[in-house]
């Protein structure tokens, strides 16, 4: 599903088949999940692959190492330009991309001595993720920032997410909605969340989240629009029966939310200010012109 034999990787250095890399069974990333990542895409434009906010993401995955205290000395700009060969290589356009920075042989716990970059890209042009999600309020809570550096990607951080998202799928939930240690929305597995009332989006501020690079360019957006929004904690309470609600990151883009706890977002979201960022982020990661969206009346 990610790769076959024509397949090809980046590998410290080297741009290798997929089918033949491997790594060491000693390292601390597999034992530990002492690793950070990023979750990237390109999309086809008029002007051929594009990666879309690659900078973002390369610049995000720098942190993150320099966050976890993994030695690691690549330059965005560096990242970007392999990035770009490996697509090429592997005839893709429209494609997932992850990086993945894994360190060396050692059981102890102490910081990386030294680490390697790899960097996968797979095939992604199956369409959107369904428009209506199912979510339920997790009884996990997210990492919370006095235990883990939140803002980074980090690997173990994960495994919170797997079991949020499988107790979700179990309990007959498309996806989990998770609180901080302050029993505030946080996120869910792996996106961002906003709900929408009276035309206005409200979402998490920063600080028990992972900072997303879709949240940003949500705000972005929603100020060449002109739609408002505020970053305040709430509750999940709160955020039950408003207008509209949807999830955001990389992978998922904007996905709107049918229910939360069974409780229905009140409005078709055609008929949202939602559904208007949606059609505009659809447009900015294909470079095509959105603002003819500014006249819709929904919010004039
Ligand atoms: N929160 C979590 C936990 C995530 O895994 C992601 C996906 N990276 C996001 C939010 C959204 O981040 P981004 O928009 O940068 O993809």
């Amino acid at each position: 599903m990610y790769y076959n034999e024509k397949s090809f990787l980046y590998f410290d250095g080297e741009f290798v088949e997929a089918s033949k890399a491997s790594t060491d069974l000693y390292g601390q990333s597999l034992h530990y999940g002492y690793a950070v990542f990023e979750g990237i895409k390109s999309y086809k434009t008029a002007n051929g692959a594009k990666i879309f906010k690659s900078e973002e993401h390369y610049d995000r995955l720098r942190r993150s190492a320099e966050l976890m205290m993994i030695p690691f000395d690549y330059s965005t700009q560096d990242m970007i330009d392999i990035t770009y060969k490996l697509l090429e290589m592997n005839s893709l356009s429209n494609a997932y991309i992850r990086p993945l920075v894994i360190c060396s042989p050692n059981m102890s716990l102490s910081k990386g001595q030294k680490s390697s970059l790899v960097i996968e890209v797979w095939n992604w042009d199956n369409g959107y993720m369904s428009n209506k999600m199912k979510v339920m309020t997790s009884s996990f809570e997210r990492p919370n920032p006095k235990a883990f550096r939140i803002e980074a990607k980090v690997s173990g951080h994960y495994v919170n997410s797997i079991l949020a998202c499988q107790e979700a799928k179990d309990k007959g939930f498309d996806e989990a909605l998770l609180l901080d240690s302050n029993g505030f929305v946080a996120e869910s597995s792996g996106a961002n969340v906003f709900f929408e009332k009276d035309s206005k989006l409200y979402t998490p501020k920063t600080g028990n989240i992972l900072p997303g690079i879709t949240r940003n360019t949500i705000f972005d957006l929603a100020n060449q629009l002109g739609i408002c929004f505020e970053e305040r904690d709430f509750t999940a309470k709160e955020m039950k029966g408003v207008d509209a609600a949807f999830f955001c990151g990389t992978a998922a883009e904007i996905v709107a939310l049918e229910s939360l706890d069974n409780v229905p977002f009140k409005l078709e979201w055609e008929n949202s200010v939602s559904a208007l960022i949606q059609k505009a982020y659809r447009h900015l990661v294909v470079e095509e012109d959105f603002t003819y969206l500014k006249k819709q009346p929904q919010y004039v």
